[in-house]
């Protein structure tokens, strides 16, 4: 295994790169945790020096398959690197401390998911249109990047404070288009995602999938074939015409 994969080794200098060298530690004051994910959590902070709140995500590459998470985190970081859009979230930069990456990234309220489970209600049609219009515009600078998100759901479109929608969590995306690996969330994921072990490739247009899932999410609160299990829910989107919206009020 070439040193450079393992983790936290910072011989490559390309790997190097992608970190700041300061003590987050130092830098950052006042965490509280808002989220969080299959790897860890999601802080508020505060940055020292000027003052601005900032996300950070702390992302730890220690214990079992610690050189599988270190090579997540790059993967992660380089893709927050090469992005820079209105509609997708801004990264400030990632540093190390004790075994955890801390991935500093622009303050988000909370994601469309947690405005759902906050109202209790589905969204009104004028607020799930802005989200679509804003995630939309995200997606189309991604793809026109040939990259793919590969995990569009309202958990993962946050809002800020004055009403900006931004992409965020690119653990899953993909730098090339088009792609072949079975990446995402299950009830939001496209038949040609499912399929592509069989089939081969899939493109961009599994995110306005996703999307489209997403929209219904907000409208119901669930996604569609949320009451099945996981495996149940892809063997039938594999399967079956895509889903519309149960209730006609729509
Ligand atoms: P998943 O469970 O989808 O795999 P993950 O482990 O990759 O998620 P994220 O989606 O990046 O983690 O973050 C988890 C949660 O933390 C989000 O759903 C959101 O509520 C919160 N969060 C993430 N980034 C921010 C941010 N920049 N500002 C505010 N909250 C955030």
């Amino acid at each position: 295994m070439p040193s450079s994969v393992r983790a936290g080794s910072l011989k490559d200098p390309e790997v190097a790169d992608l970190f700041f060298k300061e003590d987050p530690e130092k830098l950052f004051s006042d965490l509280r945790e808002i989220g969080h994910g299959s790897f860890g959590a999601v802080y508020f902070a505060r940055d020292v020096r000027t003052n601005e709140v900032v996300a950070i995500k702390k992302m730890s590459y220690s214990g079992k398959q610690s050189n599988e998470k270190w090579q997540d985190i790059i993967k992660e970081v380089k893709f927050l690197q090469k992005i820079r859009h209105p509609n997708s979230i801004e990264y400030k930069g990632c540093y190390l401390r004790e075994h955890t990456a801390w991935l500093a990234m622009e303050y988000c309220l909370g994601s469309a998911s947690d405005l759902l489970e906050v109202h209790k209600k589905p969204l009104q049609e004028v607020e799930i249109a802005a989200i679509t219009h804003g995630a939309l515009q995200g997606l189309a600078y991604l793809h026109s990047h040939n990259m793919i998100h590969r995990d569009v759901k309202a958990g993962n479109v946050l809002l800020t404070e004055p009403g900006l929608v931004k992409l965020a969590d690119f653990g899953s995306a993909s730098i090339a288009s088009p792609a072949n690996s079975f990446v995402g969330t299950p009830y939001w994921m496209a038949p040609e995602v499912i399929l592509a072990m069989d089939e081969g490739q899939y493109d961009g247009k599994v995110d306005v999938w996703s999307l489209g899932i997403t929209c219904i999410e907000l409208a119901e609160r669930k996604p569609p074939l949320f009451n099945m299990n996981a495996m149940s829910a892809l063997y039938h989107i594999a399967q079956n015409e895509s889903p519309t919206l149960q209730s006609s009020e729509w």
